[in-house]
């Protein structure tokens, strides 16, 4: 995005490209219409059918009204994005890492593994989930959880078994919760819970794996990741440093789901960091970072606010959250429209089976704010 605006941009990853990434890779709506138009994409399913489960039992499926969410190899979109950037301009540096950074005046002066120092106008972090730059912008949190996430090839019968199919199970921990995601002859599997009891949390997933069979076979990978959702007073700005997407803590609380957030907040961060380099003065720089976290605040925040209102209801009440997405059509129905990218989680939970659910969870008044019968 900065190098499109006519920067001089130098991207900096530690890994080399295309590197792997522990994720489900699975593309809602909001994450496919957020991509560069004609990005290549090799889509290795589109799930159908949605299954849910209460920690292994009622098992119900609910069929997706217009299939979208798309399975990929995360390795692949994002090397396409580093392609993409490079042919906008921006010079690539892979098995390079930020190492430490520091400010003086309008100059950033980064310094890699290598050594070398390197100075710019602004930084962008967009270094993940452990990020440096996150720790040096000071960015909070108010949920970290551990996720464990096996890519595991399967035989034809599973294959097809899961083709089109989506599981996500409730889990036994507060929280928690199971998922199988198809990708032809690989499927990814994994559980995810609060970060604070890991030997719990891989007992589940042992016992998730095998009753799913994902267990037999030699996983191709078999990985664990925080996932972190920030305070929403949470600065996204230190100075000339910006930080998006998992660095920044933008995660949606319930799901996980945070590749839409990460494209949505990059592109955000790439349009502010070109202000910021243009800025004539102080007054012009801070006015940039601002807007990114007013832009930041209002598009996205919103949506992790209630997303957040969404992880509180299902921590108290898996069960209710299972009846309503299986039992009631209209809270399918607001899930499968979500998915799609036709709506948001915000706009969900202010849906009067939403405000229903949340009423009866003791979170919420039965009636939106400022409604007066
Ligand atoms: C198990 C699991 C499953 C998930 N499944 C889904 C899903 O199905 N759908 C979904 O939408 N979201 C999912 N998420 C969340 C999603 O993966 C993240 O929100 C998303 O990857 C954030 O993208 P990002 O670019 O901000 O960070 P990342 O994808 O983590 O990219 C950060 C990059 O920075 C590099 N880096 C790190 N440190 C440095 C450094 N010091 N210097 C230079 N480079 C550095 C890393 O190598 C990496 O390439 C899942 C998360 C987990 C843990």
């Amino acid at each position: 995005m900065a190098a499109g605006h006519g920067c001089e941009v130098l991207l900096l990853e530690r890994a080399a490209i295309p590197r792997y990434k522990t994720c489900g890779g699975g593309l809602i709506g909001a994450s496919l219409s957020a991509l560069p138009p004609g990005l290549p994409l090799n889509v290795f399913d589109t799930t159908r059918l949605f299954t849910f489960s209460l920690n292994g039992r009622r098992e119900r499926t609910r069929t997706s009204r217009t299939p979208t969410c798309a399975m990929v190899f995360r390795s692949e979109p994002d090397a396409a994005l580093t392609e993409a950037a490079a042919a906008a301009g921006a010079t690539v540096r892979d098995s390079t890492a930020l190492a430490t950074l520091e400010q003086q005046g309008r100059t950033v002066t980064v310094r890699t593994n290598h050594g070398d120092p390197l100075r710019a106008r602004t930084v962008i972090g967009a270094d993940g989930s452990a990020s440096r730059v996150a720790r040096y912008v000071g960015v909070r949190c108010a949920q970290v959880d551990l996720a464990l996430e096996v890519e595991t090839p399967v035989d034809a019968r599973t294959a097809d078994r899961w083709r089109g199919r989506v599981l996500l199970e409730w889990g036994p921990l507060p929280g928690s919760f199971g998922w199988v995601f198809p990708k032809g002859d690989i499927c990814t599997a994994g559980v995810v819970a609060s970060r604070g009891n890991p030997a719990a949390l891989r007992a589940y997933k042992d016992d998730f794996l095998t009753r799913h069979s994902l267990h037999t076979a030699r996983p191709l990978h078999d990985t664990g990741h925080l996932t972190r959702c920030r305070r929403p007073d949470s600065p996204l700005a230190r100075g000339h440093v910006l930080v998006a997407g998992d660095a920044a803590a933008l995660v949606d609380h319930w799901s996980r789901e945070g590749i839409s957030y990460a494209l949505h907040s990059g592109a955000f961060a790439g349009r502010a960091a070109a202000r910021l380099v243009a800025a004539a003065g102080e007054d012009e720089a801070k006015s940039a970072t601002d807007h990114y976290a007013q832009q930041v605040d209002d598009i996205l925040g919103v949506d992790m606010r209630a997303s957040a209102a969404l992880a509180d209801l299902f921590i108290r009440n898996p069960a209710l959250l299972h009846t309503a997405l299986t039992r009631l059509p209209p809270a399918w129905r607001h899930l499968d429209t979500y998915i799609a990218g036709h709506s948001s989680v915000a706009r969900i939970m202010n849906t009067p089976v939403a405000r229903a659910a949340a009423a009866l969870g003791g979170l919420l008044p039965a009636k939106p704010a400022g409604s007066s019968t």
